[in-house]
């Protein structure tokens, strides 16, 4: 029978999500999806040293932002709960126990001292402490003491850690989907620990006993937990558990915009785009981190550059935008590349003005009244939907639009006077006058109505479009850029645009020294 595809997404609740782990949560979402699963969001929360408050709520709020829709775990609840490993506490010593009895494991009852003096050993003849095969020999563990002796230490209290004996000499080949063969020696890996002294499980245990409990198929999270899959497989297999282990897909790093390594948050706020999904500030230090959402990215851009951030639809396939619905339709771990994937924030601002194109111009003019309101401007949503339609093309956000659309909302109380002594000429003033009145007798302004009209007025003259028209924009609009005046003049209505002309009429010969 074919296994039910479920994957869980296990962030550790340490701070604010970075977009690499949006990104494993997407792939995670996309693979669950395409094949019917379940998609589950564990807290992995064993490690309460690092536990930051709020974190988890921003988790959750994150993914919610990003449409990545949890059908199980923390916040929705289901079957194999709790979903937070803090309070699934009391299961996992059963399991570290199992693996001692077994010969898997063995309780180490170093001191922190005593450690600390093996690795200052070590340092002085330049080597590198490690817990394993060699020197696990000569430390304070069961393995070297008899059933008594660790029986008494144990009712005594003294503390301990169970570790997990790693075979010595054995050549694992372990298969990654998106890898392929991926091969290890365990004599250069450690003995892991298992089980703390304060009675929780690290790491490593929990989500082992975890990912088998709740009966996941796929284990899809970032290259970085690459290094710990021959522990885990290991893990299942002193369990018992060889038969339903999950597979294994390890994520491609998600690298700087320039240069070598990965891209950490520090390089957000020092290149000046976020890496986070939202904006977080830490309750310890009090640093602000921008986020994509309150930047004025749209989700469905930010999930679509990610989605591209390791993953492409196919040879030959040139597309880049992704509706939701078509990622999970189309994605799979084959296409997964194991490269490290170059994050680009121009890139990324380019999927926004794309999604931004593809939005309704009532639907932007809905977004824009917010930024109106904060202004008190009051400007109604059918000429603002035009104003959408005519300016978006040339901006990337919501809020770059509104700036460049201010001269619609409100007459330009300075002028850019570069732009005006470049266009307004002295003799442009006595044509604007006479344009004035030619407009004046137009009964509405647009381009329909009255170009025609001012092309025949200005052939008679033999004079140029552009003669007429930039002067009346620096007239209109304060600056020489924006889109073609007569639509400027249709949306902002005849008398308006009267009004300002007027206005520089009256005040740009004083500019220009006329
Ligand atoms: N808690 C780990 C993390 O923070 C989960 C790694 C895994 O998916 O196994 O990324």
């Amino acid at each position: 029978m074919e296994r039910r595809v479920r994957v869980r997404f296990a962030p550790s609740p340490t701070g604010a999500l970075h977009m690499g782990g949006v990104r494993t949560a997407l792939f995670n979402y996309l693979f669950a999806k395409k094949h019917g699963g379940d998609f589950l969001l564990r807290i992995e929360d064993t490690d309460q040293t690092r536990y930051v408050p709020g974190a988890e709520e921003y988790i959750q709020e994150a993914l919610k932002w990003c449409g990545l829709i949890v059908d199980e775990g923390v916040g929705v609840g289901g079957d194999c709960g709790p979903y937070r490993q803090s309070e699934r506490k009391p299961l996992y010593k059963q399991y570290a126990l199992q693996l001692v009895e077994s010969g898997n494991a063995y309780y180490s009852f170093d001191t922190a001292e005593e450690l600390a003096a093996e690795r200052a050993a070590c340092e002085a003849r330049k080597e590198t402490f490690i817990y394993n095969a060699q020197s696990r020999t000569h430390l304070k563990n069961s393995l070297n003491m008899s059933a008594e002796e660790v029986e008494k230490a144990l009712a005594d209290g003294v503390p301990y850690v169970i570790r997990f004996k790693m075979p010595e000499n054995e050549e694992l080949e372990l298969h990654d989907l998106i890898r392929g063969e991926v091969h290890f020696q365990t004599s250069l890996l450690d003995d892991k620990v298992l089980f703390k002294a304060d009675g929780m499980p690290t790491y490593h245990l929990a989500n082992v006993v975890d990912d088998h409990l709740m009966t996941i198929s796929h284990v899809i999270r970032g290259e970085e937990w690459l290094p710990s899959m021959p522990l885990h497989v290991l893990l299942y297999k002193a369990l018992g558990w060889e038969d339903t282990m999950p597979e294994f897909a390890h994520l491609p790093l998600i690298l700087k915009p320039v240069g070598n390594g990965k891209l950490s948050k520090r390089d957000g706020n020092k290149m000046g785009f976020p890496v986070f999904p939202m904006a977080f500030t830490d309750p310890d230090t009090g640093e602000i981190w921008h986020g994509y959402k309150e930047d004025g990215y749209f989700p469905e851009a930010f999930v679509n550059m990610l989605a591209l951030l390791g993953w492409n639809p196919g040879d030959g396939d040139e597309r880049e935008i992704f509706t939701m619905d078509e990622l999970i339709e189309m994605f799979s771990l084959e296409r997964v590349k194991k490269a490290g994937a170059r994050f680009d924030p121009e890139k990324t601002k380019w999927f926004n003005h794309k999604y931004l194109q593809m939005k309704d111009n009532a639907e932007i003019a809905e977004m824009m009244q917010e930024y109106l309101k904060a202004d008190g401007i009051e400007f109604d949503n059918e000429r603002l939907a035009m104003v959408c339609g005519l300016m978006k093309e040339r901006v990337n956000f919501v809020k770059e639009l509104y700036d460049e659309c201010k001269f619609f909302f409100v007459a330009p109380t300075e002028y850019v006077e570069k732009d005006v002594k470049k266009f307004w000429k002295p003799e442009s003033t006595e044509l604007m006058k006479e344009f004035h009145a030619l407009l004046s007798e137009q009964p509405v302004l647009s381009k329909e109505a009255c170009d025609a009209t001012i092309n025949e007025w200005l052939a008679a003259k033999g004079l140029g479009y552009g003669k007429c028209m930039n002067p009346f924009r620096v007239a209109v609009i304060g600056y020489a850029k924006g889109p073609h005046m007569l639509d400027v003049a249709e949306i902002i209505g005849k008398e308006e645009t009267l009004t300002r002309l007027q206005r520089a009429i009256d005040l740009f010969p004083t500019i220009i020294g006329q």
